[in-house]
């Protein structure tokens, strides 16, 4: 089965990029550019990873983030941030909003894909285990 990747960006050129780096991959992707409509579809589709950009109109990633994880449905699905700022004080604000992770912008391929395979193996090693999931 191939893992789904759900991805809340809202610049084009970044969505595009991300989603075509994740297809040639061989993962599936689903898009949004806003984060209601990225929580709507977390919870319909339950995909194995949220890619959440923190600068969105609207609702902004970490609030988004914050809604997915005290939702029994959708709590368990790892979030890794996309952020444009990793400043000092941002990486405390992230992991306390329930983000799993972060990738800075601008994209490095081979770290980017590193990092998004990184969280799947650990939410598959997880589910073997039998943990309780978080
Ligand atoms: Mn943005």
């Amino acid at each position: 089965m191939r893992y789904q990747v759900l991805v809340v960006e809202d610049t084009a050129v970044n969505m595009k990029l991300i989603s075509m780096l994740l297809d040639k991959a061989g993962y599936r992707v689903l898009q949004t550019g806003n984060a209601s409509d990225g929580i709507a579809l977390a919870r319909e589709h339950r995909p194995d990873l949220i890619l959440m950009d923190i600068q969105l109109p609207g609702m902004d990633g970490l609030t988004a983030t914050r809604l997915l994880k005290e939702d029994e449905k959708t709590r368990h699905i790892r979030i890794i941030a996309l952020t444009a700022f990793a400043m000092k004080g941002d990486e405390e604000r992230m992991i306390a909003a329930g983000c799993d992770g972060y990738i800075a912008k601008p994209i490095r391929y081979r770290h980017f894909l590193a990092e998004v395979e990184k969280h799947l193996l650990a939410n598959a090693t997880e589910r073997n285990a039998g943990h309780e999931q978080k």
